[in-house]
């Protein structure tokens, strides 16, 4: 008999660039939810087995993100704007979820109204209709999407200057916590109750190594 165990994880790292608009750096917070499972045989895998199957299942998978040149998006904290990599990624998904989901829904309404006209125009609802509320879905996904242009008025706690990043360092070896977890805490006051927590240190990808060694992503990987 076959059995499974499944794991939801949240994946954070801090993440520094350039940012191309204004050339200032900054770090913000990457993250992903995600789930990780593995199969094993009842009376043939012990439980430890299995959890080192996923253990080892998820530490590929973030190896590989931490490898990633782009992931996450944040707001640049000194003129506003979103890297355009990061816009692109945002109109993606929203976009494609947006226009299938009309585009379906108006299929099934569509040949019930086509019936009931019937005739030459009957068959341009069946055809334009759907196509029409595809079109209307994609464009709904992209004013969803981040703003391209300067995002007056938003606020992402998640992008922070190199001043607040020395500081929250600075905090965290006195009270000996993680970073990662204490920036998180510090917006959402608690952590969701069926997920894994899971910080994997900080990157630098402007080459400057503004981390110091111990909470760089190399290293926690590497312990992991
Ligand atoms: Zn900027």
């Amino acid at each position: 008999m076959i059995r499974e165990l499944t794991q939801k994880v949240r994946v954070l790292q801090g993440r520094r660039i350039a940012c191309e608009h204004c050339g200032g750096a900054y770090t913000y917070l990457a993250g992903e939810q995600r789930k990780f499972s593995t199969t094993g045989t009842v009376l043939v895998d012990s439980d430890e087995r299995m959890s080192q199957a996923l253990a080892k299942r998820a530490r590929k998978h973030l190896l590989e993100q931490d490898r990633r040149p782009r992931w996450g998006e944040g707001l640049c904290p000194h003129c506003r704007r979103y890297q355009r990599w990061m816009v692109r990624s945002s109109r993606v998904g929203p976009s494609l979820r947006w226009g299938i989901g009309l585009f379906l829904a108006s299929w099934c309404f569509s040949p019930v109204a086509a019936g009931s006209i019937g005739g030459p125009a009957g068959t341009a609802v069946l055809l334009l209709v759907p196509a029409a509320a595809g079109a209307l879905g994609v464009w709904i996904g992209f004013r969803r999407a981040l703003p391209a242009g300067v995002a007056r008025g938003r606020e992402d706690p998640f992008s922070i200057t190199d001043d607040d990043a020395r500081g929250l360092l600075r905090h965290c070896r006195a009270i000996d916590g993680d970073p990662l977890l204490e920036w998180y805490l510090h917006v959402h006051e608690g952590f969701p109750g069926d997920e894994l927590v899971l910080p994997i240190g900080f990157r630098d990808l402007t080459g400057e190594e503004f981390f110091p060694a111990e909470v760089g992503s190399a290293r926690v990987l590497a312990e992991g």
